[in-house]
């Protein structure tokens, strides 16, 4: 036998019955963009090399070490499967021009790659839903982006997650505030770890995000950005708050909240729960009003979050707020192969009136016995069995017999016309 292939560490398929969960995640999704009015954008998964080098930072996690970035074998081109999407929205409103009518409420979702150690809630190919909004400058729309993540987690039941906000500021505050910065690190050189000695000069912010326990005291002294901030970023800021305020919406300041990305300026935030090991950031974002021109536009506010599909599944499993996967109104149990070119075309109406039906199907020999029919069509998770035995057939009719609890609620045999499709659609979804 040949040698059997897996799949890339990693990258995990989405078969049923988890697939379900998936859908119906984004259906939701879905229905919560379009009450709040943002519009669905599908980009390409592969994107030039320089989009994310530009738009996110030389100096990032991502760009140093997650990228999964190839020569185009045929022209030569530098390309990268997408770490993130916003650097990809950003690059398609600007080739089409799509905020010359107007600022664009905007959402994506689909799968990123990054080279990462896998583990609980770290994959290399995951999913993101994300929503962008292009155009705006105040502190209303990250506001309401925030309330519609808040919204998300009512309407999937979940609860415990918390949201913690900060101000970046703008390029000159954060300037002034990491000369300060690696002053003060320069002094206390002897406290930082390699990773922090690393980052020193090329991105002293980012060692205010460091995990390790032993540097903790030092990154708490430490000079603060918001000491360093100007009255329009300080009152964009109190604006944000007063508006989560009148949301009635619990938040945490974190002035430690730095956030992956170059990109981000003003406002940022993540959502986070305790009940996710390590890996408990749900939903991160903020503004980025530099992003269009550092990859080549005019100067465009905009602001935006990204939510981790898999960490969000994972939460709701744990909170137990996922739904049931759908079975089948109704299983056809076909006891004579002969018969299947009158009953095939009945079902197909039943499923034309709006009924689930899942057909037995047979083998080389004919259809099986009644008995392992019965036994497919319980494990079907089905409500009714339709039986077109040979008697019913003969009188026009189809046997309905209820599998499920409507045991209880019509406990006998009952039979209808094979004529009224619509009729037996309508009983076998009324629960
Ligand atoms: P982390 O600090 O966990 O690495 P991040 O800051 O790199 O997260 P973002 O780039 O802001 O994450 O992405 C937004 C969200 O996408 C995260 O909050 C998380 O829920 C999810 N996410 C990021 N990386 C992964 C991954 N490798 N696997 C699964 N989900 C991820
Ligand atoms: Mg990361």
């Amino acid at each position: 036998m040949a040698e059997k292939l897996v799949a890339v560490k990693g990258m995990n398929d989405i078969a049923p019955p988890q697939s379900a969960h998936w859908e119906w995640l984004e259906d939701t999704l879905r229905a919560l963009m379009a009450r709040y009015g943002y519009r669905n954008l599908r980009t390409p998964i592969v994107e030039p090399t320089a989009l994310f080098v530009r738009g996110l930072g030389e100096v990032t996690d991502i760009v140093e070490k997650e990228m999964y970035s190839f020569e185009d074998k045929l022209n030569g081109e530098h390309l990268t499967l997408r770490p993130e999407n916003t650097a990809g929205v950003v690059r398609a409103a600007l080739e089409s021009n799509m905020l010359y009518e107007g600022p664009k409420r905007l959402y994506y979702m689909g799968p990123m790659f990054r080279h990462e150690r896998p583990q609980r809630g770290r994959y290399r190919q995951f999913h993101q839903f994300g929503a962008e909004a292009l155009g705006f400058a105040g502190p209303d729309v990250d506001a309401e982006l925030i309330v519609l993540a808040s919204d998300l987690w009512a309407q999937l039941g979940l609860t415990g997650i918390e949201l913690e906000i900060n101000s970046l500021g703008q390029p000159a505050e954060r300037l002034a505030h990491r000369q300060a910065l690696i002053a003060y690190l320069e002094a206390h050189a002897d406290q930082l770890d390699e990773d922090a000695r690393r980052r020193l000069h090329s991105n002293p912010l980012r060692i205010l995000d460091t995990k390790n326990p032993a540097m903790q005291a030092l990154v708490n002294a430490a000079p603060r950005l918001m000491d360093h901030l100007g009255a329009e970023s300080l009152a964009h800021f109190e604006r944000l708050k007063a508006l989560l305020d009148a949301h009635g919406i619990a938040y945490r300041v974190n002035p430690r909240l730095v956030r992956g990305m170059d990109y981000y300026n003003l406002s940022v935030f993540e959502f986070v729960t305790t009940q996710l090991g390590s890996q408990g950031t749900v939903c991160a974002g903020g503004r980025y009003d530099g992003l269009f021109e550092q990859i080549g536009g005019k100067p465009t506010p905009a602001v935006g979050w990204a939510l981790g599909m898999e960490r969000i599944l994972e939460l709701l499993k744990e909170q137990g707020r996922l739904p049931d996967a759908p079975v089948p109104d109704a299983y056809a149990v076909v006891p004579d192969a002969a018969d299947l070119p009158r009953v095939m075309p009945l079902l197909r109406a039943l499923r034309a009136a709006g009924a689930r039906v899942q057909m037995h199907a047979g083998g080389p020999d004919g259809m099986g016995s009644m008995k392992s029919q019965f036994k497919k069509a319980d494990a079907s998770g089905a409500r009714w069995a339709l039986i077109f035995g040979a008697d019913e057939l003969a009188q026009g009719h189809v046997a309905l017999k209820p599998l499920r609890g409507e045991r209880d609620a019509a406990p006998s045999q009952a039979a209808m016309p094979l004529s009224d499709a619509q009729a037996i659609a309508a009983r076998v979804r009324a629960h």
